[in-house]
């Protein structure tokens, strides 16, 4: 059994069925949501590892949705719409969605984004390598996060020495860093993209 859990978020019962037959004779373990406030709900109780989510819901709009999931988690959420309108798409992207489908989509379509998501998630803190390093090092590792830095933005040892400061990541053990310490780099980093500048203190 794949261990990748995916929360399937679609109020129209034949387009869920598809996409949950998919994906379970691929062996993916799934859930379901039939809409917005249901899909808020297993989002936060179960951490999938990737959200397929329906634009047109019955009660909140998707968008709403991709904006609450963002508010706390930076898993990866994939549009899926009926829409051919390409301002809902970038809607959807502004909120914070990280890719999208355009119904009706085919099976290799969506298996080939949801293995490109499964690439892109960040390493959970448990799988963090056990190293002890140096700034440098923790530096360069940074971008194997897949944190998305904006244009000619990048982490420096300055902004963590300051993060470390303002108390956001804990101090280094010697001059070495961990695993902790890259966990903690990974959600300022991440949390900076729906944070402004300064409530992160840098
Ligand atoms: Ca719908």
């Amino acid at each position: 059994m794949n261990k990748t859990l995916i929360l399937v978020v679609e109020d129209d019962t034949p387009v869920h069925n598809l996409i949950t037959t998919t994906l379970k004779t691929h062996d993916y373990k799934y859930i379901s949501a039939k809409n917005g406030a249901g899909a808020i709900m297993e989002a936060s109780t179960h951490n999938p590892d990737i959200v397929l989510l329906d634009l047109g819901l019955p009660d909140i709009d998707g968008v709403e949705v991709i904006e609450k999931i963002r508010s706390w988690s930076n898993m990866p959420i994939i549009v899926i719409s009926a829409r051919s309108e390409d301002s809902d798409k970038i809607e959807a992207l502004d909120a914070g969605a990280d890719d999208y489908l355009t119904k009706p989509f085919s099976v290799e379509e969506l298996l080939d984004l949801k293995d490109r998501m499964e690439r892109e998630r960040p390493t959970p803190w448990e799988e963090l390598p056990d190293l002890a390093l140096y700034m440098d090092q923790i530096i360069a590792y940074m971008p194997r996060q897949l944190i998305r830095f904006g244009e000619g933005e990048s982490l420096t040892s300055a902004m963590v020495n300051n993060y470390i400061k303002d108390g956001l990541v804990p101090r280094a053990d010697g001059k070495r860093y961990g695993p902790v310490h890259l966990g903690y780099l990974t959600a300022v980093c991440a949390l900076k993209k729906v944070l402004s500048v300064r409530d992160t203190g840098v």
